[in-house]
Protein backbone atom coordinates (compact mmCIF):
# COMPACT_ATOMS: atom_id res chain seq x y z
CA UNK A 1 0.00 0.00 0.00
CA UNK A 2 1.72 3.03 -1.23
CA UNK A 3 0.35 6.35 0.43
CA UNK A 4 2.11 9.13 -1.16
CA UNK A 5 1.88 12.56 0.74
CA UNK A 6 3.17 15.45 -0.94
CA UNK A 7 5.80 17.61 1.24
CA UNK A 8 5.02 20.83 2.15
CA UNK A 9 6.43 23.93 0.96
CA UNK A 10 7.30 27.13 2.69
CA UNK A 11 5.17 29.81 2.10
CA UNK A 12 6.16 31.97 -0.96
CA UNK A 13 5.84 35.71 -1.61
CA UNK A 14 4.24 37.36 -4.58
CA UNK A 15 6.84 38.20 -7.65
CA UNK A 16 4.56 40.08 -9.15
CA UNK A 17 4.64 42.88 -6.42
CA UNK A 18 5.86 46.41 -8.33
CA UNK A 19 8.00 47.37 -5.00
CA UNK A 20 9.38 44.41 -4.45
CA UNK A 21 9.41 42.31 -7.83
CA UNK A 22 12.78 43.47 -8.86
CA UNK A 23 14.52 41.81 -5.46
CA UNK A 24 12.75 38.42 -5.87
CA UNK A 25 13.52 38.70 -10.03
CA UNK A 26 17.27 38.78 -8.78
CA UNK A 27 16.93 35.63 -6.17
CA UNK A 28 16.92 33.42 -9.01
CA UNK A 29 20.87 34.96 -10.12
CA UNK A 30 21.45 34.17 -6.26
CA UNK A 31 21.97 37.99 -5.91
CA UNK A 32 20.62 39.81 -2.74
CA UNK A 33 19.10 42.93 -3.78
CA UNK A 34 18.75 46.36 -1.89
CA UNK A 35 18.07 50.04 -2.49
CA UNK A 36 20.40 53.01 -1.68
CA UNK A 37 19.62 56.53 -1.50
CA UNK A 38 21.11 58.52 -4.26
CA UNK A 39 20.11 61.75 -2.05
CA UNK A 40 21.18 60.83 1.34
CA UNK A 41 22.56 57.60 1.03
CA UNK A 42 20.40 55.47 3.36
CA UNK A 43 20.54 52.11 3.25
CA UNK A 44 16.42 51.12 2.16
CA UNK A 45 15.13 47.92 2.81
CA UNK A 46 12.52 45.85 1.99
CA UNK A 47 12.39 47.08 -1.07
CA UNK A 48 10.15 50.51 -1.73
CA UNK A 49 9.22 53.84 -4.06
CA UNK A 50 10.89 56.58 -1.82
CA UNK A 51 13.86 56.82 0.64
CA UNK A 52 12.79 56.40 4.26
CA UNK A 53 15.42 58.95 5.51
CA UNK A 54 14.56 62.02 3.16
CA UNK A 55 11.36 60.85 1.04
CA UNK A 56 13.67 60.90 -2.17
CA UNK A 57 12.43 58.60 -5.00
CA UNK A 58 15.91 58.15 -5.90
CA UNK A 59 16.93 54.80 -5.10
CA UNK A 60 19.45 52.99 -6.74
CA UNK A 61 19.46 49.20 -6.45
CA UNK A 62 23.15 47.45 -5.33
CA UNK A 63 24.04 43.99 -4.57
CA UNK A 64 24.58 42.51 -1.12
CA UNK A 65 27.85 40.31 -0.54
CA UNK A 66 26.45 37.64 1.74
CA UNK A 67 28.18 38.41 4.69
CA UNK A 68 26.16 38.90 7.49
CA UNK A 69 25.11 38.66 11.34
CA UNK A 70 22.75 37.93 13.76
CA UNK A 71 21.13 41.26 14.95
CA UNK A 72 18.69 39.12 17.63
CA UNK A 73 16.57 36.07 17.32
CA UNK A 74 14.16 33.49 18.52
CA UNK A 75 13.53 29.59 19.03
CA UNK A 76 10.40 28.83 17.48
CA UNK A 77 9.12 25.53 19.33
CA UNK A 78 5.91 25.08 17.76
CA UNK A 79 4.00 25.73 14.91
CA UNK A 80 0.76 24.76 13.64
CA UNK A 81 1.62 25.46 9.13
CA UNK A 82 2.25 22.38 7.92
CA UNK A 83 6.05 23.10 6.24
CA UNK A 84 7.09 25.06 9.86
CA UNK A 85 5.59 22.46 11.88
CA UNK A 86 8.46 19.84 10.13
CA UNK A 87 10.94 21.97 11.31
CA UNK A 88 10.55 22.77 14.72
CA UNK A 89 12.89 24.00 16.69
CA UNK A 90 14.43 26.08 14.21
CA UNK A 91 15.41 30.13 14.46
CA UNK A 92 13.78 33.14 13.43
CA UNK A 93 16.40 35.89 13.35
CA UNK A 94 16.52 39.95 12.41
CA UNK A 95 20.14 39.35 10.21
CA UNK A 96 22.13 42.33 9.47
CA UNK A 97 23.32 42.46 5.69
CA UNK A 98 27.40 43.37 6.36
CA UNK A 99 25.72 46.59 3.89
CA UNK A 100 23.25 47.54 6.43
CA UNK A 101 19.94 45.92 5.06
CA UNK A 102 18.62 44.36 7.83
CA UNK A 103 16.15 40.77 6.85
CA UNK A 104 13.80 38.50 8.82
CA UNK A 105 14.92 34.84 7.92
CA UNK A 106 15.85 31.63 9.02
CA UNK A 107 19.53 30.50 10.76
CA UNK A 108 19.82 26.93 9.11
CA UNK A 109 22.43 24.51 9.53
CA UNK A 110 22.82 24.32 13.36
CA UNK A 111 22.57 21.08 15.29
CA UNK A 112 20.97 22.75 18.37
CA UNK A 113 18.96 25.80 17.34
CA UNK A 114 18.40 26.36 21.67
CA UNK A 115 22.67 26.54 22.21
CA UNK A 116 24.12 27.33 18.64
CA UNK A 117 22.77 30.57 17.97
CA UNK A 118 24.03 34.26 19.07
CA UNK A 119 23.98 37.67 18.85
CA UNK A 120 26.40 39.13 16.53
CA UNK A 121 26.97 35.68 15.08
CA UNK A 122 28.63 35.74 11.42
CA UNK A 123 26.65 34.02 9.05
CA UNK A 124 26.70 33.65 5.62
CA UNK A 125 23.96 34.04 2.83
CA UNK A 126 22.45 31.15 0.99
CA UNK A 127 19.39 30.17 -1.25
CA UNK A 128 16.47 27.73 -0.99
CA UNK A 129 15.34 27.29 -4.75
CA UNK A 130 11.95 27.51 -5.78
CA UNK A 131 10.55 27.11 -9.12
CA UNK A 132 9.84 31.25 -9.69
CA UNK A 133 12.16 32.54 -6.64
CA UNK A 134 14.99 31.26 -4.21
CA UNK A 135 14.66 32.46 -0.62
CA UNK A 136 17.33 33.88 1.12
CA UNK A 137 18.53 31.72 4.20
CA UNK A 138 21.71 31.94 6.71
CA UNK A 139 24.36 29.71 7.62
CA UNK A 140 26.66 30.34 10.59
CA UNK A 141 30.10 30.51 8.96
ZN1 LIG B 1 17.27 59.61 1.22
Amino acid sequence: MSEKKKNPTRPLPNTKELDTQEFWAATKNKEFKYQQCDSCHKVVFYPRRHCTGCTSGKLVWKTASGKASVYTYSVVRQSYHPFFRNMVPYVVAWIDLEEGPRILSNVIGVDDPLNDVSIGQELQLEWEEHEDLFIPLFRPV
